[in-house]
């Protein structure tokens, strides 16, 4: 026997009300906006260097963090975005350490305890070890950017890409004794192979990608660099800088401009997870 027209009305609707939430959840997963980072690096360099680091931002709702989702990179073991509750920004310095700006970006970190991750040459933590120690002493943590900046290294064969990282590695870490963590992992110029990825998580590092390229390498300006990260900052965002590499005057000013700006807006400085 057919039960009243009230109950089967209620089914009806109950199965349509679930088929619409389902819809609901779907469709605000899939509709992010996805905006794809550039390099650190010349273009030409980039093709010749097989697959690039390329990022998407997490949907960029601020104030409303617990949305953000993990970014997709070039390797799937990148780190690109941190993943919190609270609306967070990593800073991250690629090519020093230098003289000249090193200590200038040091100190501006200082003036806002903002931690950071310095992706640093092997040549010149070498050189610089005063530097590599002012660095590690202050709270911030050690990123390998291979010996020489070398943009082909993910090209080599794993076993002569692998003694590499061993010893940009080391040459970060023996430093201090006992040796330094070195967490992370940057390829130059955002040249990210497969067996790179594997190779410098063999090596104990996690593969350190990022979401805003704020190109201060290009020197497009100080204006420029502040606007690129004011438009494209997010929740979680891995942002990227050069304290070495060339002359890097606009991005410490850049950088003096920034801090407070994102503390303004409610972010709060942090290491890559
Ligand atoms: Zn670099």
């Amino acid at each position: 026997m057919s039960p009243p027209y009230i109950y089967r009305w209620a089914g009806l609707l109950t199965t349509v009300g679930l088929i619409v939430g389902v819809a609901a959840v779907v469709l605000s997963d899939v509709g992010a906006p996805t905006v794809l980072a550039t390099s650190e690096g010349p273009a030409v360099a980039a093709s010749a260097a097989g697959p690039r680091a390329r990022t998407a931002e997490d949907a960029p709702v601020r104030g409303m963090p617990g949305v953000a989702r993990p970014a997709i990179t070039s390797s799937r073991l990148s780190v690109t975005s941190t993943t919190t509750e609270r609306p967070t920004v990593a800073l991250t310095f690629d090519d020093g350490p230098t003289p000249q700006y090193t200590p200038q970006v040091l100190e501006l970190l200082a003036e806002y305890r903002a931690p950071a991750t310095f992706c640093m040459i092997g040549n010149q933590a070498a050189v610089h070890t005063d530097l590599v120690h002012r660095v590690v002493d202050a709270g911030h943590r050690l990123c390998d950017h291979t010996m020489s900046h070398d943009a082909t290294v993910g090209m080599h064969d794993p076993e002569l890409m692998s003694r590499q990282l061993d010893t940009s590695h080391s040459s970060l870490a023996t430093v201090f004794q006992p040796p330094a963590p070195v967490d992370y992992f940057r390829a130059p110029e955002g040249a990210w192979t497969p067996q790179l990825d594997e190779v410098a998580a063999r090596t104990g590092m996690r593969p350190l990608g990022w979401s805003v390229d704020t190109l201060d390498w290009t020197q497009p300006g100080v204006a420029a660099i502040v606007a690129s990260v004011q438009q494209s900052v997010h929740p979680g965002a891995i942002i990227l800088f050069h304290d070495g590499g060339g002359p890097r005057e606009q991005t410490v000013e850049a950088v003096r401009q920034l801090l407070p700006w994102l503390q303004e807006q409610g972010y709060e400085f942090t290491l890559p997870n």
